[in-house]
Formats: structure tokens, sequence, C-alpha cells
């Protein structure tokens, strides 16, 4: 089991003005899946992934991601775990302007302390089968959109992490560009069985997940598997 939440709830704010984000959401994800969660804005999507990412804490209820209970985990113990077991993946990117294609990937496993040759062999690995190869020198600024998110993918994966939590990962892409890193996504699931939660605003994007949640007003409101059907837990 690679995500085991039951009854959280997130109450963001103080006194007077209570904004009940999520709400008694009980949920499990298997190891080499690839969930889609939807639903309008303001559904809780992003406030339950922050919780799943470990950056923001539930205001109630269990969590074990990977079997570890994250809410009983300490700072440094959590930052460890997050460099080495979670994989992140934003709309916006998250590249950092100054360093090179190549090295912003790599920085995970820099970060780690992996030694260089090993980094170097990794980092031709994935930019392979991500098709950056011609642009590893490059920077951020310099490449397209899809080329960008694609980094952010292999970034997130290249420490080979279990879990890959990716929010809107396609909203500020043309719809090639969205195929071309959904396609790769669903490929790192399948060969790397890297579980994968998607968060997403696009049917088109949520119909590459094998089972697609639906949340509003911070509860789920139906799920379903990837030919429509309604699933029953
Ligand atoms: P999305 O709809 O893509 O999840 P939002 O625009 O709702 O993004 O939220 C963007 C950021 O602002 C998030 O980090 C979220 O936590 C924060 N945020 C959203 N709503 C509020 C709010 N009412 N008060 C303070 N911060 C908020
Ligand atoms: P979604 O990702 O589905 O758009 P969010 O998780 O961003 O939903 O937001 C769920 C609810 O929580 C919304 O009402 C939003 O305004 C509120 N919210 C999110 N982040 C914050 C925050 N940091 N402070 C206060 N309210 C927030």
């Amino acid at each position: 089991m690679i995500v085991q939440a039951r009854n959280v709830s997130k109450t963001y704010g103080s006194n007077g003005h209570l904004n009940k984000a999520l709400d008694n959401i009980t949920m499990t994800i298997l190891e080499g899946e690839f969930v889609g969660l939807m639903g309008p804005s303001g559904a809780g999507k992003t406030s339950l992934l922050n919780i799943f990412s470990t950056i923001d804490t539930a205001s109630s209820g269990e969590i074990k991601i990977m079997g570890k209970d994250i809410n009983a985990m300490k700072e440094a113990e959590l930052a460890n775990f997050r460099r080495h077991e979670l994989g992140f993946v934003f709309q916006d990117y998250h590249l950092l302007d100054t360093l090179s294609v190549k090295d912003n990937i790599v920085l995970p496993l820099a970060l780690s302390g992996v030694p260089v040759h090993e980094i170097e062999k990794r980092a031709q690995e994935i930019a392979h089968k991500l098709d950056l190869v011609d642009v590893l020198s490059q920077f951020p600024y310099q490449i397209s959109g899809g080329q960008k998110q694609r980094a952010a993918v292999a970034r997130a994966m290249i420490a080979k992490p279990r879990l890959v939590l990716a929010d809107e990962p396609t909203g500020a892409l043309d719809s090639k560009a969205a195929t071309d890193v959904l396609e790769r996504l669903q490929t790192l699931n399948q060969t790397d069985r890297a579980t994968i939660l998607l968060v997403t605003h696009d049917a088109y994007a949520a119909s590459f997940c094998q089972r697609i949640i639906f949340m509003k007003d911070g509860r789920f409101d139906q799920e379903l598997d990837r030919r429509g059907r309604s699933r029953v837990e």
C-alpha cells in the first residue's frame, strides 16, 4: 500500500473564519497505480496533494505513506523521506533558471550525495527516456513549455521515487505537449512501477489514469475506472 488515508480533514484559518477544505477523506492507493484526482476549483485537490506530499499537515486523521505514519515523523526525517521516496511535478515546472536542464534534472541526486559517475549515467538514461538529450546543456528559458515539463518529470523521476505527485502538470501546455508529457508519465508508471497521483481539471489528462476520483467540497464525490464505470470501494 503506497497511500493509506483515514478520516483526513483539513481546516484552514483560525477563530472566526474557518474553511473546511477536506472533510473526512478516506482512501488508499496501491503500488503501481496511476490515479487521477479531479473536481472543480476549491474542491480540495491541492490540499490533499500537499498533505500526501508531507509539505502540509492534516487537521485530523491518519495518513500512512508506504506504511509510515507521516504525522509522527520529524522534519529532518520528512525531508529525507521526500528526497528519496517522493517525486513532485507542478503546473509551472519549478525549474531553477540559473541551472542548465541537466543540472536541474540531477539536483535530487546531487543533494543526496550520489557519486558523479552514477549521476552522469542516470542523467543520460532519463534524458533518453524523456527526449531531452539535445537540450541538456540549455537553460530553462531557452526551451519550450513541453521540454520544461519533461525536464521537471525527469527531475521528479531520477531518484526513482515510489510515489510521484503531479499537480496540474499539463495545465500550461498545448495539447501536443500535454499528450507527450502524459504518455511519458504513463510509460514511467508502467516500466518503472512508479505510483502516480495526478491532479487535473482536464478530462483528457485524466483519461491516462487507471482510476479517477472526483472531489467536491472537500469530499469524494464519485470514482470511475478508465472506461467511465463507477467503482465501489
Ligand atoms: P488551484 O485552484 O490551482 O489549486 P488556487 O489558486 O486555489 O490553486 O491556490 C493557489 C495557492 O493559494 C495554493 O497554495 C493555496 O493553498 C492557496 N490558497 C487558496 N485559497 C486560499 C485562501 N482562501 N486563502 C489563502 N490561501 C489560499
Ligand atoms: P483545489 O485544489 O481543488 O482547487 P484547494 O485544496 O486549493 O482546492 O482548496 C480547497 C479550499 O481550501 C478552497 O476553499 C480554498 O480557498 C481553501 N484553501 C486552500 N489553501 C488555503 C490556505 N492556505 N488558506 C486558506 N484557505 C485555503
